[in-house]
């Protein structure tokens, strides 16, 4: 499984309800986050998720709601005692921009900070799954980023009793090398498994639209995309690099996207003024799985 968590879901400015942007994807034993906006701590411990856990932070661009939370984190991990190196992943200038923010104030630090610039269409593997960034059109440097799964293969447990193979270690042979052997016959991975295909979640972080978006999205599972505004303020949502409400659901419907979750939600929407579900239904005339997205929201991608 893989669990997402939305910790901030506003724009700009944080509302009473809504933090500034992040999303915790735990994979396996990886924790990640995709951007760390001010106040990303408390969201994480209102969660009960560990600092010292999170190995790997996806920045997609440099705007401060994107990476306030940083400096505050970093040194909670220290004061936890991390040990291990945390990787932080991010647009151009990363490098400049984190090494400025670590040497602010005078706390120590007793781990490393290993830092890798992503350019367009860049690919990180990281075993099971690889992370791809692509550039995004917003009003400075910015990137999106795609979690892909690779190909998962099960085993078909029908198939493998025809050669009268229960669960065991010859299982766990047969995984790692691809076949094995019994009662002289060849038993290949692939005659007693069925692949499938990986998740894929993919992630906007600030936009206006642009084509090669639909390419990006194609058939994820998840598709978070930046809906800062409804649709009475597309113009303005284009001028700001942002993309509203029809358009996310327009590029959703378009390429097969599973679920729509709109974020990033300017902080004229809300429940006091009863706006906070206008730019969700206008996204549901187009695309019907779209959903707006809250802070703490938590979904299971399977
Ligand atoms: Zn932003
Ligand atoms: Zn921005």
């Amino acid at each position: 499984m893989i669990k997402l968590i939305f910790l901030g879901t506003s724009s700009g400015i944080p509302t009473k309800k809504r933090n500034l942007p992040s999303i915790f994807v735990m994979y396996k034993k990886d924790r990640m986050l995709f951007d760390c906006g001010e106040g990303t701590q408390r969201q994480l411990m209102i969660k009960k998720l560990k600092f010292v856990k999170i190995s790997k932070i996806f920045i997609t661009h440099w705007h401060a709601d994107h990476f306030s939370g940083l400096i505050g984190l970093i040194q909670s991990m220290e004061l936890e005692g991390r040990k291990e190196p945390l990787y932080i992943f991010g647009p151009v200038h990363t490098k400049k921009f984190t090494e400025q923010f670590i040497s602010v104030g005078y706390f120590a630090r007793r781990f490393d900070i290993l830092v890798k610039e992503m350019k367009n269409e860049d690919v990180v593997d990281f075993g099971n799954y690889i992370i791809q960034s692509f550039e995004v059109k917003h009003r400075i440097p910015a990137i999106g980023y795609i979690f892909q799964e690779k190909k998962r293969i099960n085993i078909d447990t029908k198939k493998l009793a025809k050669y009268n193979i229960n669960k065991g270690p010859l299982i766990g042979k047969l995984k790692r090398n691809g076949f094995i052997e019994k009662d002289n016959t060849l038993i290949k991975l692939e005659d007693v498994s069925i692949a499938k295909n990986g998740r894929k979640i993919v992630y906007t972080g600030d936009t206006k639209y642009f084509p090669e978006l639909e390419k990006y999205a194609e058939k994820a599972d998840i598709f978070i995309c930046d809906a800062t505004f409804d649709d009475e303020y597309s113009k303005k949502a284009y001028i700001y690099g942002h993309c509203c409400a029809s358009i996310a659901a327009k590029i959703a419907k378009a390429v097969n996207v599973k679920k729509l979750y709109l974020t990033h939600i300017s902080r004229r929407y809300s429940e006091e003024n009863k706006t906070d579900k206008i730019i969700q239904n206008q996204a549901r005339q187009i695309f019907k799985k779209s959903y707006l997205a809250r802070d703490l929201l938590e979904v299971n991608v399977r």
